[in-house]
């Protein structure tokens, strides 16, 4: 599709008025071509984004990890002690995944996120299932910049799949914290301590809730959004479309 996209916005740029113009093409060009899927070029549904082949192809995790073992580096496979701090993920991230992933942060694609429900409840066995799902908030500055938050979206589409209640903005980033990715481990848990805190924790006693992101990487997150929710007497778990070990 890129291609003809390319084609389209050149015939285009041969016209007097650039600018608006070109976006319009941009426009009419991907909602009239057919959607490619990005990982192998074969016709793909636009809502699915991958075709079905690569979609099946993403590894998936089969296990619950605990984030707070993963945060602190420990072995986050099996821990018995940490029951608060269960996570699951969908997939582990591939280039595919990461495909994916970089569509809902930085393209806004709703559809996308829709599409994906049955992926992220697909993860969780009967038992992990919740009565309420929240989203990892996003500081305002930063929702303002990108204009939604890809972690609620994921979360809207999980709690329409399973027919569960969905609480947007339980949760509260309390302070913008610095941008994660050039941190080590235990900088960023360092970072994200207290970053978390809910707007009503006595209504989230004794519920079972379950808290979504995009993506999990060191588990600080995880950790740090769960840990208020422990402190409130929630049953509550996480759960991330996809694990980049
Ligand atoms: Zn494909
Ligand atoms: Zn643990």
């Amino acid at each position: 599709m890129a291609a003809m996209t390319r084609r389209a916005a050149l015939r285009m740029a041969a016209l007097p008025v650039l600018g608006l113009a070109l976006a319009l093409a941009r426009d009419l060009a991907a909602f009239a071509l057919p959607q490619r899927c990005p990982g192998c070029g074969v016709a793909a549904d636009p809502e699915g984004f991958l075709c079905a082949r690569c979609r099946r192809a993403i590894p998936r995790l089969e296990t619950a990890l605990c984030a707070r073992c993963l945060a602190a580096g420990r072995d986050p496979i099996g821990c018995r002690v940490h029951g608060g701090f269960s996570v699951r993920a969908a997939w582990i991230y591939d280039e595919r995944a990461a495909l994916v992933v970089h569509a809902l942060k930085f393209q806004e694609r709703p559809g996308l996120a829709r599409a994906l429900g049955e992926t992220l409840a697909r993860a969780l066995p009967p038992e992990a299932r919740p009565d309420l799902v929240l989203e990892v908030p996003l500081h305002r500055t930063r929702r303002r910049e990108r204009g939604y938050n890809q972690a609620a979206l994921l979360a809207d589409a999980l709690a329409t799949t399973l027919a569960v209640p969905r609480w947007p903005e339980a949760l509260i980033r309390v302070r913008a914290t610095r941008a994660q990715a050039r941190l080590g481990a235990a900088a960023r848990r360092a970072n994200l301590a207290g970053a978390f805190r809910l707007a009503q924790p006595k209504a989230l006693a004794g519920r079972s809730v379950l808290i979504v992101d995009d993506v999990l990487t060191t588990g600080a997150t995880l950790e740090a959004c769960l840990a208020p929710l422990e402190a409130a007497g929630a049953r509550a778990k996480g759960l991330a479309l996809a694990w980049a070990q």
